[in-house]
């Protein structure tokens, strides 16, 4: 006889109720020769990429089969068939157990992109000039897994607009203080995350307190008013910051990368605003 033990480890996220799935489930099953097959349900309206690891490698005909990457359609679940386990010793009489471990995470969005062609438009109002602060790669915190990204100057509660349509992934407004201490400040500021239709996912930043005007869920159009500009989080004074980003896998899990975009100008010429000069939104 043997038993396949399902480890408490593999419940990364509401692993219990799997036929009620909210989010994002796993699912351990095993057939009848004892091979495992792993599914993942995303139970969710949006895309999401999924890193997926069954251990031990012990178990394994193929360790190097683990960790997987997954890109998962909307409402649609990705099995793991295939996974060949090493035979059980057939001289050992008994119960023979295994424990399986397992580790699961997942982010909206779909880490193959490597860069976004898309015309993005300013995302402030037609007509209006703002004065970029910091482009790409600057100095100042558009380093790393945030290089790719735009800050504008403008005063607090300047209206934002949405520079690509997609639904909102993520809103925060309950931060009112900005400041340099870069590891108090980090992660208070006040943010929109809209997801677009190819994973690629925008993120306007430091709004004000209380200055988001759409709510998670929402479908937003290119162009629409969604919220007003602040000084909140890691931040010298009133600006916007705008990035692209896509699901970046780490050893911790999952997290964003920024990656390489442009707007459209008046001419209708994708370009890449510089620092200390104007742009108008057309
Ligand atoms: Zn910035």
């Amino acid at each position: 006889m043997m038993q396949f033990i399902v480890p408490e480890g593999l419940a990364l996220d509401n692993n219990n109720d799997y036929e009620n799935c909210q989010e994002v489930c796993v699912k351990l099953e095993f057939d009848k020769d004892g091979n495992p097959q792993v599914k993942i349900k995303n139970a969710t309206p949006y895309l999401i990429s999924t890193i997926v690891y069954l251990g031990p490698d012990e178990y394994l005909q193929s360790p190097q089969f683990f960790p997987q990457y997954f890109v998962i359609n909307p409402q649609t679940i990705a099995s793991i068939k295939n996974i060949k386990v090493k035979p059980f010793d057939q001289s050992v009489s008994g119960v023979v157990t295994r424990k399986y471990s397992s580790k699961f995470s997942w982010s909206y969005g779909d880490y193959r992109v490597k860069s976004s062609n898309f015309a993005y438009s300013l995302p402030y109002e037609k007509g209006k000039k703002y004065r970029v602060g910091q482009s790409f790669d600057g100095e100042f915190s558009h380093q790393d897994n945030k290089k790719y990204a735009i800050d504008w100057n403008m005063a607090i509660g300047t209206k934002i607009y949405a520079a690509r349509a997609g639904y909102v992934i993520n809103i925060q407004s309950q931060y009112k203080d900005a400041g340099t201490n870069r590891e108090f400040f980090a992660d208070k500021d006040n943010h929109i995350r809209i997801l677009h239709d190819d994973g690629t996912i925008a993120s306007y930043a430091h709004l004000d307190y209380d200055g988001v005007r759409v709510a998670k869920g929402q479908r937003v159009e290119q162009g629409q008013f969604i919220g007003l500009s602040g000084n909140t989080g890691y931040s010298t004074g009133p600006h916007l910051h705008f990035d692209i980003s896509v699901p970046q896998f780490v050893e911790e899990g999952i997290s964003g990368v920024t990656i390489p975009f442009s707007f459209s100008n008046c001419q209708m010429q994708n370009f890449i605003p510089q620092a200390g000069i104007d742009y108008e939104s057309c």
